[in-house]
């Protein structure tokens, strides 16, 4: 009898719990590497550089977030922010160069697992450690590479033949394929594209007929009215840019084949461009409309990918409840200010794209300005599960926002910082507090420090500091008080920890693999 009361309680346990998992949304998160808001359509740029009608679809069933930014804008330190919902300086990752993921911290996806989830990733990691908290990872060993990629699978190295975006698009479909379908899911489907060297599908070749692209209005800034750190790094167009960005010599990793069809898009052009001799100007606007062509066609590549995802939950019935989120690890310099890569503080790096659509609570069609960041992100994930957001996790559930009804509370200034110096781009640590109008940073720790405040109403591009001037000082004031609260608020250290430059000025720098 007492058996029987036992299995009785146990079913209705079991079925209690079912019940649930019906409801429970799945999450599925795609997540691309380096790809700028710019490049995507549904954010507008004036350039009108690509339409990406898939990644839009996200956006017109559910919200555009206009000001998603990150707590450290290089792509490890990134991921290790959204699996924590931590700064660098709580989860330990500050930077590509020496910073190793400590899996045993508390991450969303394990506590995703623990709470019955099925949970995998899939694509890039770069995080150095092994996955933790995933039912099934396939991951890029570090970069990646485009053609014919190498991958891990749950810790054994397969081969892949292909293009890089498509093989995590089969993966991720094929594992969505086999799962087990009483449980709900969350899927983190990684690209590494259009991360550097922006090398796109043999179909993308030639995607924009030879289009000549606007220059942003600061392709050729010169750096005045800022201080020494905006002319010192070396991530410029004009002068970094390498001729293996330019696809001025072979990928190693091509096959015989893909190489002819690759060689047949790009000899004749690079073969043009050694006769004209361009130097100067014209040479860095021929760079700019080549990295143009390139990125844009990797985004393509990654546009075409969500589209297959989106249709696979439809044809599944799976849309529904299924949460879909896309962004990137953080914005990025598409020639603004002369610059490619990230890092900064300033808009194009500091914010990446955030498109999500959660039935139920994202209106169609909505946008918004309230200032959200890749903090956020595990809370969500754990808010839309029903699971408690840990005490420690330093965001919060981005749901009122994206319902349109944000918390009375929700955040009006954020906090960033940058560390890793000064490979490989020589940009100098800085941190600071922006809101919805200004930015005050501050450059420290090269014996060089210095701050500036820019007033992104009066200077949208961001190039002149006001940082001093008298009709500014109640502004400073203001901005400074909350920078200090800031960082009391959020722990951070005094003096940083000596591991997080990654190399320090006077190391010799050695070169390290851009990030
Ligand atoms: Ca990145």
């Amino acid at each position: 009898m007492k058996k029987f009361v036992l299995s009785l309680c146990a079913l209705a346990v079991a079925s209690a719990l079912h019940a649930a998992d019906t409801k429970r949304p799945n999450i599925v998160f795609i997540f691309s590497d380096d790809h700028a808001f710019q490049a995507v359509s549904a954010y507008n740029d004036p350039r009108k550089l690509i339409e990406t009608p898939n990644i839009d679809r996200i956006a017109e069933e559910g919200m555009r977030l206009d000001r998603c930014l990150v707590t450290n804008s290089i792509c490890g330190p990134s991921r290790a922010t959204v699996l924590t919902g931590k700064y660098s300086h709580k989860n330990g990752f500050y930077n590509n160069s020496n910073s190793k993921f400590d899996g045993t911290q508390v991450t969303a996806p394990k506590l995703l697992q623990a709470a019955g989830y099925q949970t995998a990733v899939i694509g890039k990691w770069h995080l150095i450690s092994d996955p933790t908290g995933f039912d099934f990872w396939q991951i890029l060993p570090g970069q990646g590479v485009y053609y014919n990629p190498p991958m891990i699978r749950n810790g054994e190295r397969i081969k892949s033949e292909g293009y890089v975006t498509d093989i995590i698009t089969d993966a991720s479909l094929d594992w969505l394929k086999k799962r087990d379908k009483t449980k709900p899911f969350l899927l983190m489907c990684q690209h590494k594209a259009p991360h550097r060297e922006w090398e796109p599908a043999l179909r993308h070749l030639g995607h924009d007929k030879d289009r000549k692209y606007d220059e942003p209005t600061t392709l050729f800034d010169d750096y005045s009215g800022r201080g020494i750190a905006e002319r010192d790094q070396d991530m410029t167009i004009a002068k970094t840019i390498t001729p293996k960005d330019m696809k001025l010599v072979p990928i190693p990793q091509q096959t015989p084949e893909q190489r002819k069809e690759w060689d047949a898009y790009y000899g004749p052009r690079n073969e043009a461009f050694k006769k004209a001799n361009l130097t100067g100007r014209e040479l860095t606007s021929w760079r700019y409309q080549r990295y143009m062509h390139d990125y844009l066609g990797c985004v393509k590549a990654v546009d075409e990918s969500v589209g297959r995802v989106l249709k696979y939950l439809d044809d599944e019935g799976l849309a529904e409840n299924t949460i879909v989120i896309y962004s990137a690890d953080q914005g990025f310099f598409l020639g603004e200010h002369g610059w490619f890569d990230k890092r900064w503080i300033f808009e194009e790096s500091l914010r990446a794209p955030l498109l999500v659509r959660w039935p139920g609570v994202t209106k169609p069609g909505s946008s918004t300005r309230d200032i959200v960041s890749n903090l956020d992100f595990a809370e969500t994930f754990l808010d839309a599960a029903g699971v408690p957001v840990p005490k420690e996790m330093q965001g919060r559930s981005m749901r009122g926002v994206l319902a349109g009804t944000p918390p009375a509370d929700w955040r009006t200034s954020f906090y960033y910082q940058y560390y890793e110096y000064p490979q490989p781009h020589h940009v100098r640590p800085h941190y600071g507090a922006i809101t919805d109008r200004y930015k005050l940073v501050q450059f420290y720790g090269t014996g060089e420090d210095y701050t500036e405040l820019f007033d992104l109403e009066k200077d949208p591009h961001e190039m002149k500091s006001v940082f001093g001037q008298p009709e500014y000082a109640a502004t400073e004031k203001e901005l400074r008080a909350e920078l200090s609260r800031l960082r009391k608020e959020l722990e951070v250290p005094e003096k940083d920890a000596p591991e997080t430059f990654g190399n320090k000025p006077g190391d010799g720098g050695g070169k390290k693999a851009a990030k």
